[in-house]
């Protein structure tokens, strides 16, 4: 069931998904969720044992990297989480897969890629340049 569900192309009639190709990008965020709380939990259970180590010997350079790489890690499985929830949400509303800004089909190509997406390629565009700006 992995890969190619689509056959549409990247910005052809802007046509809405049809029910199943929901129902399969819904099966890919479960997945994904199913994964980040996995990965989430890994990384929550190292870091508790890294701080508990910690209470063992004094904390060096090496342990505070490893704390925010940590850290870092569990942020981004939290924020991908928040997203995947935020995604089915909006399966719910019927609002998957349109852009928040322009409400035109995201490319479906894309939402392969990135399940979680809220824009389309053109909005993201113009986000990105005004922000390097
Ligand atoms: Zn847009």
């Amino acid at each position: 069931m992995e890969g190619k569900f689509f056959r549409t192309e990247c910005g052809s009639t802007g046509d809405r998904m049809t029910d199943q190709q929901i129902q399969c990008f819904r099966r890919h965020l479960e997945k994904q969720l199913t994964e980040s709380m996995i990965m989430f939990g890994l990384v929550s259970r190292s870091l508790t044992q890294t701080l508990r180590a910690c209470s063992d010997e004094p904390a060096g350079e090496s342990f505070n990297e490893d704390i925010d790489q940590l850290l870092e890690l569990a942020d981004k499985e939290r924020n991908m989480v928040g997203k995947i929830h935020q995604a089915m949400n909006r399966i719910d509303l019927g609002k998957y897969g349109i852009c928040i800004s322009c409400k035109r089909q995201i490319c479906l190509r894309h939402l392969e890629v990135f399940p979680t997406a809220i824009f389309c390629s053109e909005c993201r565009q113009f986000i990105e340049q005004n922000r390097d700006n």
